[in-house]
Order: structure tokens, then sequence, then C-alpha cells
């Protein structure tokens, strides 16, 4: 199938693109690595008026480390950010980023555009959430910022207006005393994940001072759960994962709800979802007091 004709327009400045999508009334599509949206045209599944292709605008195209903030703009790549040694510094980046379809894809695909398509099973939105990253938008009334926990709405529904662009998004960087942890389950390498989960935990002289676990494919959205009270009452035994096993067990029954389909049923996901969050939450914890993120 071929997509429906569309009108495309590649504005050189960030204020063109708002200004070339706000004329579309409504009609518009942001065209940024286009790996998501161009099979979307391809198979019909929408057809937008106009593409507003933002890659023209250079300013968009940034990563850089501002204190405690790596700011990461719309254009800038996937494989980008993997490459830079200034994302080193948000080590969940680095774990996830591997995982995000095929390096091929990753040379053209953008961070921005992967949590603007908020796919349930997408690596990165739930990386955002779990970090309490703040997102960048901008429309024709200016600048606003959204934290991640507030962004994703649904399934392949954010926050941003269909006269909006999201213009970057910032992670706090790794202090001593963060660990984190990542793993998903994917049929091959490169698919999107059947179950998935990331996980922080901050600790000071060896106690759990916070602990967060976000899981990505089990919902329609990435779901997000404070867990430090749960990590504080068995952080002292010796064989940890063994200890969080019924916890882990609970909080798969709580944040997976995704229905079964052809790929696993909603039991199978929540027994995947149980192994990875005790295990990734032990290693998260014994990375914050290891002195290793
Ligand atoms: C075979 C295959 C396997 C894949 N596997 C994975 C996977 O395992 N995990 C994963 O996470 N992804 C996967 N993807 C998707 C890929 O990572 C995309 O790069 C990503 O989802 C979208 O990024 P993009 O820059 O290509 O966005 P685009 O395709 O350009 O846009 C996607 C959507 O987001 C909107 N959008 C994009 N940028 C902005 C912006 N700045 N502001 C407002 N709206 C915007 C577009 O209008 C469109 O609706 C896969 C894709 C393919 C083809």
């Amino acid at each position: 199938m071929k997509a429906a004709p569309f009108a495309y327009v590649r504005p050189a400045t960030l204020d063109d693109a708002v200004a070339e999508l706000a004329a579309t009334d409504g009609e518009g599509k942001v065209l940024a690595g286009g790996q998501s949206l161009v099979p979307v045209l391809a198979m019909r599944l929408g057809r937008p008026g106009t593409l507003v292709d933002i890659n023209g605008a250079a300013d968009l195209r940034t990563l850089t480390r501002t204190g405690s903030v790596l700011r990461i703009g719309a254009t800038t790549r996937q494989r980008e950010a993997e490459r830079n040694p200034a994302a080193a510094d948000v080590p969940l980046l680095g774990m996830a980023l591997p995982f995000v379809g095929h390096r091929e894809l990753r040379s053209r695909g953008t961070i921005c555009g992967s949590l603007a398509h908020a796919d349930p099973g997408a690596e990165l939105p739930a990386v955002a959430s779990c970090l309490g990253a703040v997102l960048e938008v901008t429309g024709p009334s200016g600048r606003r910022t959204v934290s991640a926990s507030e962004f994703f709405l649904g399934a392949m529904t954010t926050g941003v207006g269909v006269d909006e662009i999201l213009t970057a998004a910032e992670f706090p960087v790794a202090r001593p005393g963060d660990g984190y942890g990542f793993a998903e389950i994917a049929r091959r390498h490169g698919d999107y994940a059947l179950a998935g989960v990331v996980t922080r935990v901050r600790s000071v002289d060896g106690a759990v001072h916070e602990a967060v676990i976000s899981g990505f494919g089990i919902s329609d959205r990435a779901v997000t759960r404070d867990v430090t009270e749960l990590l504080r009452s068995v952080a002292d035994q010796s064989d940890l994962e063994a200890a969080l096993r019924p916890a882990a067990q609970d909080l798969a029954r709580d944040m997976v709800d995704t229905a079964g389909d052809s790929h696993a049923s909603q039991g199978y996901r929540r027994r995947l979802f149980a192994v990875l969050a005790g295990r990734e939450l032990a290693q998260a914890y014994r990375r914050s007091t290891g002195g290793r993120p």
C-alpha cells in the first residue's frame, strides 16, 4: 500500500515549524525520524494533510549537559545519544537504547519521537517516567514543561497538542548513590517487548532513600510505582531477589493490565514482569550501594 497524498514542508527554524503546524488546523503531523510515522502512513493507519518535517531546524539537534540535567533536542537521533559520552551521565539511556529496534532504525529515530509516539511497548517512555524526566513542549502560545508522569495519557496519546512540538526532553544525571536496572523480554532482539522493567534506587549510607520501578509492554502506557518502603523492608536480606519475590508478584498483579493477545497471555506477562521486577530492583539496589550506577 502507498501513503495517501499529503503536503510536505521543511521549515528552517522552530518558530516557522510551529507556524506551519498551526496553519494546518489540526491536520498536520510532525515528522522527526519517520521510523514510526512512515509505516503508519504507508499502511494508511493515518492520513495527515501535511507533514511538518522538523529536521531543517538546526537548533533542535542538541545534546547538552547543564549542571545536573541532560537536555536532548527534538531531532537528536537515538544513535547519537547512544554514542555521545555526555549521555553516559544518564546510565538508563545507555542501558535501554540498544533495545530500541535495530541500530539502523536508531540512526534515524529520535529520542523525542519515541516519547511523542508513546507506544505502550516502547522503552524510552518508561525510562523517562522512572527518572522523572521533564518534557518541553512548544506551540503557538509559547513553551511549557510537562513532567513525564503527566505526559503519557494512553496508547499513542500524550499531552502534546495537535499544534505543538515536543522540543526537548530533560533527564536528571546520575549522582553518587544512584543505581539502575533495565531488562525486557522480546521474542527477538529489536522487537517491542512482551514485558520490560526499568528501576532506579537511591541509597544514602547504604540505606534505601528512594526506589522507583516503571514497566512497559504491560499496559496502555508506561506504568510507574514508588517502591521505597517495599525495598526498605527487605534490603537487609542476604538473598534480596528471593525476599522480593512475593512483593514482585503483587506488583505484577497491580501494574500489568494488558489483556492477552497473540503474543502473550496476561498471566504470562505478569510472570515475566514479576521475575524481571525482583531481579532489576535487587540489581539497582546493589549498584546504588556499590559505587557504580
Ligand atoms: C521494525 C521496527 C522496530 C521497532 N522497534 C522498536 C522498539 O523495540 N522499541 C521502540 O521504542 N521503538 C521501536 N520502533 C520505533 C522507532 O524506535 C521509532 O524511531 C520511534 O518510535 C519514533 O521515533 P521517530 O523519530 O522515528 O518518530 P516519527 O516516526 O517521525 O514520529 C512518530 C510519531 O511521533 C510524532 N512526533 C515525532 N516527533 C515529534 C515531536 N518532536 N513533537 C511532536 N510530535 C512528534 C509524529 O508526528 C508521529 O506521530 C521500531 C520501528 C520499526 C520500524
